[in-house]
């Protein structure tokens, strides 16, 4: 099957050309494909009892494998609790990819349907799923081709029973990528986030324990089996563990899926996988998860890409979308598109993220920014608000605030305070 590589202006002219970037036109490797190559091994040993839920959940554990959707939750620890809550239990998969940058899960689900497909049969079986639900972002369409073609597959093969793999398409909102709203949507009501306790683990879809896992996450599983916990966990730099597909967008020669070490600092990712930046650009600054993980100045590109490693500095890595920014760009444009994003995005359900993301572009549009009532009304909103997204929204608004003081000057966005 094709590979497109690094996206250059060139390969996508070609791509485009050749008719390979329509999204019906995804060239996936079959059933029989994968097979060859030892595909669906792992399930089998699993369902034959070769292979012991405990021996995989060790192995997860020994890899480090986490939450790669962005809670950054370990794996098996998530398959514990859902274990330990009384059956019937659900599986779903989280394939809502909707934080602004980040492209990763289509990257996999284009290129590995099948792989992706037995991680996700493995999570299912892990916790003994009466069913397992994909929900996927309404905006791939040609995925949805492609799952549903990948499932009939591995009926007619008899590896799943018909209707055991239920594929969902979300409809274009936002929040339905947090789980509990996901949950609410599949359901058939609007997506709404829940309030916690209790956790999907053990009140999820259906008021039933529920495992909520994200498409990398049960890609890597097979991987991890085949090339053992070991090799995931040896290939992190800088005293991290494992690998992470950052989505690179921005400012660089090679934008796109680069699988690099968890850990990389932002100055290693762009330099050895990106191809330096883009011709004529001068690095100020970069947004390390998506619409939602905050903004960090070009002074801080020396710092370890991961989960944990973020938060002293008021960032988290989430779904590794790194969106690069240059000296070309502007400060204010990059605030105000973001709030935007978040005010459209926002379900309503609780003032301080319906109002308070409004009122925050509002502030953010006046020729001066008042950094003091920005920074109350920020406080609010991350203290208030009932899910991620309205503690999250003012995020790149504080980073800017505190790293930007002069670059905003220089763009003449005069701030008080
Ligand atoms: Fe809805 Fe925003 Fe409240 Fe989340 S924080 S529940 S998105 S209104």
């Amino acid at each position: 099957h094709r590979h497109l590589g690094h996206a250059t202006p060139e390969s996508v002219t070609a791509a485009l050309e050749a008719g390979e970037l329509h999204p019906d036109s995804i060239d996936w490797p079959s059933l029989a494909d994968y097979r060859a190559v030892g595909g669906y091994t792992l399930l089998a040993d699993c369902r034959e009892g070769r292979v012991s839920v405990e021996t995989l959940m060790q192995e997860m554990e020994k890899a480090g494998l986490r939450g790669l959707g962005g809670a950054g939750f370990p794996t098996f620890r998530k398959w514990h609790f859902v274990r330990a809550e009384p059956g019937p239990r659900y599986c779903v998969i989280n394939a809502d990819e909707g934080e602004p940058g980040t492209f990763k899960d289509r990257y996999y689900l284009e290129r590995e349907p099948h792989r992706f497909l037995e991680g996700a049969l493995v999570s299912a079986w892990a916790v003994e799923a009466e069913a397992l639900y994909i929900y996927l972002r309404d905006e791939y369409p040609g995925l949805h081709r492609v799952l549903r073609e990948a499932t009939e597959e591995l009926e007619q093969a008899g590896l799943v029973d018909p209707g055991y793999v239920v594929l969902r398409r979300g409809a274009g909102a936002y929040i339905c990528g947090e789980e509990s709203a996901l949950i609410e949507s599949l359901e058939g009501k609007p997506g709404k986030p829940r309030h916690r306790p209790p956790f999907v683990a053990q009140k999820g879809l259906f008021d039933r324990p529920t495992l909520v896992n994200n498409v990398e996450t049960v890609y890597w599983i097979p991987v991890i089996h085949k090339r053992g916990a070991e090799w995931f966990a040896s290939q992190g730099r800088h005293g991290r563990k494992g690998l992470r597909s950052f989505s690179v967008s921005g400012r660089v020669r090679y934008p796109g899926v680069h699988l690099a070490p968890a850990g990389i600092t932002l100055r290693e990712l762009v330099d050895e996988y990106c191809g330096g930046m883009a011709d004529g650009h001068r690095l100020l600054g970069y947004l390390p998860g998506g619409a939602s993980g905050g903004i960090l100045p070009a002074s801080k590109s020396d710092v370890p890409l991961d989960f944990d490693t973020l938060q002293e500095h008021g960032c988290f890595i989430g779904s590794a979308a790194i969106i690069v920014l240059s000296d070309q760009d502007d400060l204010r444009g990059v605030a105000t598109n973001l709030l935007a994003f978040f005010a459209d995005e926002s379900c309503g359900q609780c003032t301080p993220c319906r109002v308070g993301s409004e009122k925050m572009l509002t502030l953010l549009e006046r020729p001066e920014w008042d950094a003091a009532a920005l920074d109350r009304l920020s406080q609010v909103m991350m203290d208030a608000s009932i899910c991620g997204l309205g503690q999250a929204a003012p995020n790149p608004v504080l980073g800017l605030l505190k790293d930007f003081r002069t670059e905003l000057a220089d763009q003449n966005v005069i701030v008080r305070g």
